[in-house]
């Protein structure tokens, strides 16, 4: 073979590993882009929650219903809920769906989607507890409250009796609802302040805890995305426009709440 020839036929498979190689790489690409990744705390039924080791609940469908109309594949990150308006600002999560309450705190870090659902925060007592009413709830020291860290239950329990709250002192927080739970049952608090269908998994889940029957705050849930990230926003808002003309989200609403 001459060495032109040599050179030639080089040049050529050089070329062709080029331009595979950027093939890869726009695939590659464009399948980053095609992925919609969601934060989560998957312990919060009937939101969010593992079965097995796939994800369900109704934000979980929710989410996969806009992905679908957004061209894309939704993947679940399940962290602390704590953890998710921070990497979700950061961009290591494209949005936010986890039961959140619209708050001013919070709108002050991220935007919100329009609501898709409404939230009640409710107290969870001992069967037996002195505590029968909200009245009886008490910020004099005498009385601990159990709370997820970060939520909306925590943030309110937490603030002075001056606003409704019952001091940071008197809150103990856990990592999820769950073991806040756990906590009422050994007797370490004396309630827990946490969402209405949790509360009701929850206790269907355990014996000896009743719910007051009061609302202690009534909020609305939303899904967080970065404050420069309208686009996404944009797009979020129509599928779920679309999806509730359509009477996917109360389908999928009634699916796990029963009235
Ligand atoms: N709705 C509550 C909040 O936004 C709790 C949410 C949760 O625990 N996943 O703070």
């Amino acid at each position: 073979m001459s060495k032109k020839t040599f050179v030639k036929i080089l040049s050529v498979v050089l070329a062709l590993v080029l331009g595979m190689t950027a093939l890869w790489a726009c695939g590659g690409e464009k399948e980053d882009e095609n992925v919609l990744v969601m934060a989560t705390n998957a312990s919060f039924p009937p939101y969010e929650y593992k079965e097995g080791d796939s994800f369900a609940g109704i934000d979980v469908e929710i989410a996969t219903l806009i992905a679908e109309k957004l061209g894309m594949t939704l993947k679940i990150e399940d962290v602390e809920f704590g953890s998710i308006i921070g990497g979700v600002q950061s961009g290591k999560f494209d949005m936010g769906m986890a039961g959140m309450t619209v708050t001013d705190e919070r709108l002050e870090m991220v935007n919100f989607s329009s609501t898709y659902a409404t939230g009640v925060q409710v107290v969870i007592v001992a069967e037996g507890s002195t505590i029968t009413s909200l009245d009886d709830l008490k910020d004099d020291g005498s009385m601990k409250y159990g709370v997820q860290q970060d939520t909306t239950g925590d943030i309110y329990a937490s603030d002075t009796p001056e606003k409704g709250g019952y001091g940071s002192d008197n809150v103990i927080r856990y990592k999820t609802g769950a073991e806040a739970v756990q906590a009422l049952k050994a007797g370490k608090v004396d309630a827990v302040i946490i969402d209405n269908e949790p509360a009701k998994s929850f206790v269907a889940a355990n014996e000896g805890l009743r719910i007051l029957d009061a609302e202690w705050a009534v909020e609305d849930y939303a899904i967080c995305v970065a404050k420069d990230n309208t686009d996404l926003l944009d797009k979020i808002n129509t599928a779920l426009a679309e999806l509730e003309a359509e009477g996917k989200v109360q389908a999928i609403i009634d699916k796990y709440i029963k009235a």
